[in-house]
């Protein structure tokens, strides 16, 4: 495919192929842009954000509604590139271009409900009498750069609000998985966005990323990815609004009195969907010490069951990762915790892109698999004695995307809540649940700032305060 930048659908002689992570072939290819290309796309959304600050909320509702239906209309065809791309199986892609129309629809209505609000500035003492009030306007130009687990519905959340928002849009999608935003740029502009409002620069983030974060013409960067990247965005963004949407290691804290088959089917689902390829994968299971065994019993046969194999096939639950070295990685992370005293439960074997789903138990919080974040289709289990071992377990951790706990203990949940440093909480459910409507963000090296439509307008936009001093 070709990328658009410009105004105009456009092609290089450089171009990076799209492999498809299942069985290597190639599936596209995409142009790799340069500088000139960044400055180009730069200059086309300064002109691309007076066009849409000149729009009115009602367009924006009109253009995102129709690009939500576009979407809708090609569900089938937007999930066949998600999993030819990324390799995620068919069905996970199904519900990933739903949740797609979704966060359309979602930031179409946030499009309307842009407003300040009166300031009641006679409430301080002074002299005089001011009226006030704030409003929101659009900040300019919004870079968004995605990763490639999501390649759909992690666009929308930057594109949908940045657009809801009156601004212009850039995105530079991950170079792995570049398809689906372009085929989500078409989508927009069929639905009316102007050609100079949305944009999609496809290339090397090592190559062109900085070039595009350092320019003082984005006034707002919207960043999708890992923790390392995301620091060196932020040093490099300057005074910018930034949004960061960076890794975790999720934990899972599990109490005596909890349902051992729902949760093992929770941290099965949790651990493995997208071959534990989610932000908020069950990475750290906390097991309380009196069910650890049976935990671990009611686990490993229904980690077993699991088929892998073609992703476009129905009846394949778990596809490959995206790249064979991230595989490597996986494997080698296990091996080492093994060495060091944890216990291969089950799986720990690969065969290229496909790691088998793998159980490590007895895994220690220093060992890299329970430490650092694995993105892989592995869990790491722990055991602890009392509640504030789980939580000060939970919280040993630079991240703090996700957590869940399983219990019926109103007490246990609440301290959970309330002493567990994530950004999201489930209580009965594993750390991977999200709604999209939801405000979604992490704490500590998890990142900063909210998505979600409405959250997510509130960060691209500018809130002015105006006074009127009266007679
Ligand atoms: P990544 O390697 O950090 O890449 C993310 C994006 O940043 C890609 O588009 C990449 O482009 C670009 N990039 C790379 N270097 C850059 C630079 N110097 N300047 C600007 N952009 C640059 O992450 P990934 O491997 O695609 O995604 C996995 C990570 O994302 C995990 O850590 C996961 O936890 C995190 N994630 C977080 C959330 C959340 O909501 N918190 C959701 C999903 C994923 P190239 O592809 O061209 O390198």
């Amino acid at each position: 495919m070709k990328m658009f930048i410009g105004g105009r659908w456009t092609d290089k002689a450089s171009t990076t192929e799209v492999v498809n992570p299942y069985d290597g072939s190639v599936v596209d290819t995409t142009p790799r842009a340069d500088l000139k290309d960044v400055d180009t796309a730069l200059a086309t959304a300064v002109r691309g954000a007076k066009a849409m600050a000149k729009t009115t909320a009602y367009d924006r509702y009109l253009m995102l509604r129709k690009a939500a239906d576009i979407i809708a209309g090609r569900a089938e065809e937007f999930a066949r590139v998600i999993t030819l791309e990324e390799g995620k199986v068919i069905a996970e892609s199904r519900a990933e271009a739903q949740r797609a129309v979704q966060t359309m629809t979602l930031s179409a209505e946030e499009a309307k409900r842009i407003h300040g609000e009166t300031v009641p500035l006679d409430a301080a003492p002074g002299p005089g009498r001011q009226l006030g009030f704030t409003l929101r306007t659009p900040v300019g130009v919004v870079a968004a750069i995605s990763p490639f687990n999501f390649p759909l519905n992690l666009v929308c959340h930057k594109v949908g609000p940045a657009l809801a928002a009156g601004n212009a849009v850039i995105i530079k999608p991950a170079t792995d998985t570049p398809l689906s935003a372009l085929k989500l740029t078409e989508a927009l502009l069929e639905a009316g966005v102007p050609p100079e409002g949305v944009q999609c620069v496809t290339g090397s983030g090592g190559e062109i990323g900085d070039a595009l974060v350092r320019d003082p013409r984005v006034r707002k960067i919207t960043f999708t990815g890992s923790r390392d990247v995301g620091e060196g965005i932020v040093k490099a963004a300057g005074l910018k609004k930034v949004t960061m949407e960076l890794g975790s290691n999720s934990p899972l804290i599990i109490m005596p009195d909890a349902d051992m088959d729902r949760v093992a089917d929770a941290t099965v689902s949790s651990g493995l969907s997208n071959a534990g390829q989610v932000c908020i994968s069950t990475q750290r299971v906390l097991a309380d010490g009196r069910i650890y065994g049976d935990f671990l019993d009611a686990l490993k046969p229904k980690m077993e069951a699991v088929t892998t194999g073609d992703p476009l096939r129905d009846a394949v639950r778990m596809g490959p990762m995206v790249r064979e070295s991230d595989a490597e990685r996986v494997s080698l992370w296990i091996r080492e915790a093994v060495e060091q005293g944890a216990r291969l439960v089950t799986g720990g074997d690969r065969d290229g892109a496909m790691h088998a789903p793998t159980v490590v138990a007895e895994a220690r919080p220093e060992m890299r698999v329970s430490r650092d974040e694995l993105f892989g289709p592995a869990v790491a289990v722990t055991a602890f004695n009392s509640i504030d071992e789980a939580i000060a377990l939970a919280n040993d951790s630079r991240y703090g995307l996700s957590a869940g706990i399983f219990t019926q203990n109103v007490d246990w949940a609440m301290r959970f809540a309330l002493e567990v440093e994530s950004g999201n909480l489930m209580i009965n459910s594993s750390p991977q649940w999200r709604a999209d409507l939801m405000p979604y963000g992490g704490l500590k090296d998890s990142g900063m700032g909210k998505e979600g439509p409405r959250y997510a307008v509130e960060e691209m936009t500018e809130l002015k305060m105006v006074v009127f001093h009266l007679e």
